[in-house]
């Protein structure tokens, strides 16, 4: 029957792109739908992801999607508390988010089945509503982000807001990633990313708490910097999950992914990988005829590399920047060996 598949999609975003792929190389019959007008706008990620997770889970890589390569990374506090690190081979990569998410969606496995501008209203056993039409799906993928009304309320405690100015700075030969802790960004932090040859990605994530204005954080906090004191060319915010991952990710015939499970690394606040890897796991067990494949895989393997990430969170914030500060001075006394495996892993 026409609109009749094996799973339907709601959201092209990287969680519902990674599961269209597995269905697809499966050989499937899928569709996705988005309400937005174009894939990877508007731009929702700095994009900056760990190498090493990338290639054991299958992320792209190739030349064409990528910003810029992190070699050297420096985690400072506004208490004058640093580390610094340099690695011979990239341990990071920062995408262009735009080109990555239609790398995705049309050239990592051909072009996908995706409907835009179709905004799902309702989602009622193997029906899927827009306001013209109706899909059937043996199985629903939920990948529709955070905000969205088809996910579990957020927890306004546990959510970071984010904001993002691309500015107009020169590259840098020193540090391709700044990380900075502060008590102005209780929870998160400031950064500093290398993005193209005559811009860069300033931003901040934080609990609100006080209610203030994210644009007026950061320029609160980069005022202090010249270095990062650049002209806005444009501007990116969104929510970012910062909970425990959920404990049950099907239900029925829908699997959740994504940021829908707070698969965000509460460390970093990056969520692409989870989105990627919880994606791609729920569309293989689509494919193969057993949902409990996902569950399973989510308990054994995804859940805890988030509860790590999640534990070591609460640790770092535990104080504010003080904790922190206190964390950077064991990490000084770690071998230089152990320093490198542990921060080119995260
Ligand atoms: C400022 C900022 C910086 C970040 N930087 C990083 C980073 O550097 N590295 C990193 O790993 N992560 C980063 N993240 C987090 C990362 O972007 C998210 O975790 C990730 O994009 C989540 O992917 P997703 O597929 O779950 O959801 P999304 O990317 O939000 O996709 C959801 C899709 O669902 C669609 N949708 C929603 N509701 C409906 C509906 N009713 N009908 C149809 N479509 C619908 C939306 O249009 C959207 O396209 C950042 C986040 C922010 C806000």
């Amino acid at each position: 029957m026409e609109n009749d598949y094996d799973a339907v999609i709601v959201g092209a975003g990287t969680g519902g792109l990674s599961a269209g792929i597995a269905l697809k190389q499966a050989g499937k019959s899928y569709i996705i739908l988005d309400r937005k007008k174009e894939i990877g706008l508007p731009v929702r990620s700095t994009g900056a992801v760990s190498l090493e997770w990338v290639k054991r889970i299958g992320m792209p890589t190739d030349d064409s999607i990528i910003a810029s390569k992190i070699f050297a990374m420096k985690f400072q506090t506004d208490r004058g508390r640093s580390i610094s690190l340099s690695f011979d081979k990239p341990v990071g990569l920062v995408y262009d988010f735009t080109k990555y998410e239609k790398y995705l969606s049309k050239d990592f496995a051909g072009k996908l089945n995706i409907k835009m501008e179709t905004q799902v209203i309702s989602v009622d056993g193997n029906t899927v509503k827009t306001a013209s039409e109706e899909y059937h799906g043996k199985n629903i993928v939920m990948a529709s982000g955070p905000q969205s009304t088809f996910g579990q309320k957020l927890d306004r405690n546990n959510v970071l807001v984010a904001y993002e100015e691309t500015r107009e700075l020169p590259r840098r030969d020193d540090f391709q990633m700044i990380l900075w802790f502060s008590d102005m960004a209780p929870g998160g932090y400031f950064w500093d990313f290398a993005d193209s040859d005559s811009t860069r990605k300033i931003g901040v994530c934080y609990y609100p708490l006080n209610g203030e204005q994210p644009k007026n954080v950061l320029e609160k906090f980069t005022s202090k910097f010249p270095e990062v004191d650049g002209k806005m060319l444009h501007t990116m915010a969104h929510q970012i999950p910062l909970s425990r991952p959920s404990d049950k990710v099907v239900d029925g015939n829908r699997l959740f992914v994504g940021d829908m499970v707070n698969a965000v690394l509460n460390t970093t606040a990056g969520g692409l990988q989870g989105a990627f890897w919880t994606g791609k796991y729920a569309g293989e067990a689509i494919s193969r005829g057993d949902l409990d494949i996902y569950q399973q895989g989510w308990n054994a393997e995804i859940r805890p590399w988030l509860m790590k990430h999640h534990n070591l969170h609460r640790r770092m914030h535990k104080n504010g920047a003080k904790s922190i500060g206190n964390l950077m001075l064991f990490a000084k006394m770690m071998p230089k060996s152990m320093k490198k495996k542990v921060f080119g892993g995260l």
